[in-house]
């Protein structure tokens, strides 16, 4: 069997018209003979009728248990499935839609953001067999206790992957509403250039610090088991960004598509928040990690010093910060409204002069660097929010991205 699976994002579900290019896609490939497993996400972004966030606006989350949350967050999914395969159908095509329950997909108990751990597609692999289409609700699963959980926001990308690791696919096309991977968000930089290919640990340090793109943890069980995805767009008839595990013909076809070029792409965090505690006791600094793990407080870009300590915070976590830092009497500053930049590209390994390009180009528009780090493919710098889109702008042009 040459199984393919398809994910359609919100937008191109939004409405009928949407509709009509998602359906144009799924009949090309079937016409191709291949069998195919379509994975929806809801209908729409937020403020349409059916989207995640607006099923969400209904309830006051603080009186629901996220079990309950997860319940009506499933929803979304299952209409959008329903209304795609009865588009399918009205054109000939025969369609059969499965809740992630019904697909195979069992999860642990952790509702919002719970993890696959077994997916038996049994009934998608019966429906594949009769030459019929499989539409797969994204987002979902069950654990062993038939609690019905979600996969965490953008999850309809791992059900994908998932699916198609556990099907041996061909390969799993991401449709979405830009025409691949870009240089950067195209709503900052107008001429971001779509990205023809990329390799796995690129894209997931893109999606990890940001980019919507796709799911970092979609990517990091593609890159686990070499599953082939494709990003492509549902409005379009580009080729999209592929992504495939680096070989030596990769590096070389990478050459001759973007030269030398040391950055593959840029990318952003907003709602950063600095955090510096002046401490020169280890007992101290062990007991403040202790009292931040016990809150589940993710601490990122951490620099320790003798004297001091910094790190970043999301901003929703920091009220839960403040009081633990004022309930041991520590002496500190928060820097609100930060965001963190990255600078991607598998090029920069051992290669001097990347941090001084970025310094120089950032400190002729009078940018600050509140805080740096590096790793073998990535340089982060931390900036305010109010300097993001001239700093993207400016490093977007300085290595050359839109060339
Ligand atoms: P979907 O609803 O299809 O899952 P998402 O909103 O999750 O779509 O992701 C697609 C969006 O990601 C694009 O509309 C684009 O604005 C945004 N985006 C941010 N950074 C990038 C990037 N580097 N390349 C492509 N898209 C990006
Ligand atoms: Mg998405």
């Amino acid at each position: 069997m040459n199984i393919v699976v398809q994910k359609f994002g919100g937008t191109s579900l939004a409405n009928d018209e949407n509709r009509e290019k998602v359906v144009e896609k799924i009949i090309a490939k079937y016409n191709k003979n291949y069998n195919i497993i379509v994975v929806v996400s809801a209908i729409g972004r937020a403020g349409d009728p059916y989207a995640t966030d607006s099923l969400l606006n209904l309830v006051d989350k603080t009186f629901l248990d996220n079990r309950e949350i997860d319940l009506l967050l499933s929803c979304g999914e299952t209409i959008s499935a329903v209304v795609l395969s009865n588009l399918l159908n009205k054109k000939g095509l025969k369609s059969k839609v499965f809740t992630g329950y019904q697909a195979g997909i069992t999860t642990d108990e952790n509702f919002g953001d719970a993890e696959i751990t077994r997916i038996e597609p049994t009934k998608l692999i019966e429906t594949l067999n009769k030459n019929e289409i499989a539409i797969v609700t994204g987002f979902q699963g069950m654990t062993t206790d038939k609690e019905i959980t979600t996969l965490g926001r953008g999850g309809s990308d791992i059900s994908a992957i998932a699916l198609g690791k556990a099907l041996s696919c061909e390969s799993v096309e991401i449709y979405t509403d830009v025409d691949g991977v870009m240089t950067a968000d195209p709503n900052i930089v107008p001429t971001a250039k779509v990205l023809e290919t990329m390799c796995y640990s690129e894209v997931y340090q893109l999606a990890e610090d940001g980019a919507k793109v796709i799911h970092p943890k979609a990517i990091e069980i593609a890159q686990q088991y070499n599953v082939p995805v494709k990003i492509k767009n549902t409005f379009s008839n580009s080729s999209g960004t592929t992504i495939e595990e680096p070989d030596i013909n990769y590096y070389n076809s990478r050459k001759k598509l973007y030269g030398n070029k040391i950055i593959t792409a840029i990318t952003y965090k907003k709602g950063r928040v600095q955090v510096n505690i002046k401490t020169d006791a280890e007992d101290h600094t062990e007991k403040l990690m202790e009292k931040i793990t016990e809150h589940n407080i993710s601490i990122d870009l951490i620099n320790f010093f003798l004297d001091k300590k910094v790190f970043t915070i999301d901003k929703k976590d920091l009220t839960k910060l403040v009081k633990i830092l004022d309930s041991e009497s520590y002496e500190y500053e928060i820097v609100e409204d930060c965001c963190k930049l990255s600078a991607i590209g598998y090029k920069m390994q051992g290669l001097p002069g990347v941090m001084a390009r970025i310094v120089s180009a950032l400190s002729k528009e009078k940018i600050k660097i509140l805080q740096s780090s590096d790793s073998h493919n990535t340089i982060w710098c931390l900036i305010h929010e109010k300097d993001l889109n001239k700093a993207i702008k400016v490093l977007h042009k300085v290595f050359e991205l839109d060339k």
